[in-house]
């Protein structure tokens, strides 16, 4: 990656506010005020509401910055420990805004896309193709020739076919397509432990398993088949392991697989390739008692791993990468709210015929939004922690439960959560660490407008991606 900003002061650590912060897994500019409001980077939730509405997005610009200086400080540190260079790329699938894209590239990080739509955005905002990578199991003609004609750094490809597709591509642009080849390696991780299998059932990538006849893996024939097109140039080895990974392990499994692809590859045609990208996947705090991966500690861990390999296989150390979407962006991002209708719903435990299970009382709390601008507790069913972020209360809390505006019964944003017992229509409330896969993930279900994208830093609050209206929904709509 040619271009990149050298940045000052560069820290390994992630963020954690200072004094009078809220703390994980809020950003790190997230604070109460004395008097009960809550503030993100000298911004108070009142002010914020009134200037943009609700739901908003809202971004912490200086959390995030140091987020990705702490991913790219960490690695840089670790492989340069070892030997070795390394090369970060944000994943912008988590969230790709043209601002977004400038941040990431001024702190040194390349941009990954996903689709043209994703590498338009990283060209407008000026990110240099050769920090851009583009991937997707499935890149339309006109999406691998925008990437040629972007000059992006790397084009990953997944499957055989693709790779004689981009072969002649680049034949007709007359270019040589750099690519790296993505494979499975049998190890998949995500939430808190990491599982390994031989064979892989999933769209993505090329297994280093044989197949059922012995012989070449689908990944080696692969490899071979980019080092056979001239019109290829052959990067790398790329493989991603899975999301919200808490247990580094899996990380020094899968680099143990792909290093010895790589020396694999070596010993069949003479070519050892330069790079080796371990993807994404770092996982975050979603709730106070969460604890997210700490960068430094697995950079020194993968750093080590793949020392050791190198020298049992006896194999030059490969150039490395990265690319941290979640890690970097999710934590600097909360998405404010208005509550509405409060309901207090009387809960019967199931199992029918227990009858030691009292039933409860469970405060169903209604906010403007719901599974349109984050669908990931319907999808995944994952968990967030949401407070009453407009005024402090002393009362009591009881369990609550925050839900959406949609037409559907599993229309949660927060299963489970204590909310102060007088939480009422008319309050803000504020969902932590919503900034990964919630704009980017957001649907216009029940034709509810997306809400904007709104970036604070230093007391002061811009609009990254404004609201949609009701005028843009009808607009597509011919009659
Ligand atoms: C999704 C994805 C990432 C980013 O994953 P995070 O969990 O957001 O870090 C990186 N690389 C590839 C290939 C991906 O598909």
């Amino acid at each position: 990656m040619s271009a990149r900003v050298d940045v000052d002061g560069t820290t390994a650590a992630l963020p954690t506010g200072g004094p009078g912060a809220l703390g994980a897994p809020w950003s790190s500019g997230v604070r109460r005020r004395p008097d009960g409001e809550v503030e993100v980077a000298g911004v108070g939730a009142g002010d914020l509401a009134a200037e943009h509405g609700t739901p908003a997005y809202v971004l912490d610009e200086a959390d995030f910055r140091a987020r990705a200086r702490a991913y790219r400080g960490a690695f840089e540190a670790a492989f340069e420990q070892i030997g070795t260079g390394v090369d970060v790329y944000y994943a912008g699938k988590a969230l790709l805004t043209v601002a977004v894209a400038r941040w990431a590239t001024q702190e040194g990080l390349g941009v990954d896309t996903a689709s043209g739509g994703e590498l338009a955005v990283a060209l407008r905002a000026g990110v240099p193709g050769a920090a851009i990578g583009l991937h997707g199991n499935n890149k339309s003609d006109g999406e691998v020739l925008a990437a040629l004609d972007a000059g992006v750094g790397r084009i990953i490809v997944d499957s055989l076919v693709e790779i004689e597709r981009v072969g002649d591509l680049a034949a007709s642009r007359g270019v040589v397509a750099p690519v790296m080849v993505r494979v499975t390696t049998g190890v998949h991780a995500g939430g808190h432990e990491y599982i390994s299998t031989a064979h892989e059932d999933q769209k993505f990538g090329l297994s280093v398993t044989p197949g059922p006849d012995g012989g070449t893996s689908p990944a080696l024939g692969a490899l071979e088949a980019v080092v056979a097109r001239p019109e290829l140039e052959l990067l790398g080895i790329h493989s991603h392991i899975g999301s919200q990974i808490l247990d580094p392990s899996g990380f020094e499994a899968a680099a143990r697989v792909v290093l010895q692809l790589r020396a694999d590859l070596a010993e069949r045609t003479g070519v050892l390739v330069e790079e080796v990208d371990l993807g994404g996947g770092y996982g975050i705090a979603y709730l106070p008692a969460d604890e997210a991966l700490e960068p430094a500690p697995v950079a020194r861990d993968v750093a080590a791993a793949v020392a050791a390999v190198c020298s049992e296989l006896g194999t030059p150390l490969p150039r490395f990468s990265i690319e941290p979407g979640r890690a970097v962006v999710g934590p600097a991002g909360m998405t404010l709210y208005t509550v509405g209708t409060v309901k207090p719903v009387t809960v019967s435990p199931a199992g029918g015929g227990s009858s030691d299970a009292e039933p409860f009382t469970r405060l169903y709390v209604s906010v403007d939004g719901g599974m349109s601008d984050n669908i990931r507790p319907a999808l995944y069913g994952a968990d967030y922690h949401a407070e009453v972020v407009g005024r402090l209360s002393d009362a009591a809390p009881v369990l609550a439960r925050v839900v959406g505006k949609h037409c559907e019964s599993g229309d949660i944003v927060v299963h489970e959560v204590l909310l102060p017992g007088d939480v009422r229509a008319g309050d803000l409330l504020a969902v932590a660490a919503t900034g990964a896969y919630g704009r980017s993930m957001a649907s216009n279900y029940n034709a509810l407008t997306r809400p904007p994208v709104v970036a604070v830093a230093e007391g002061d609050s811009r609009v990254l991606v404004r609201r949609e209206t009701v005028e843009d929904l009808l607009a597509l709509d011919q009659g």
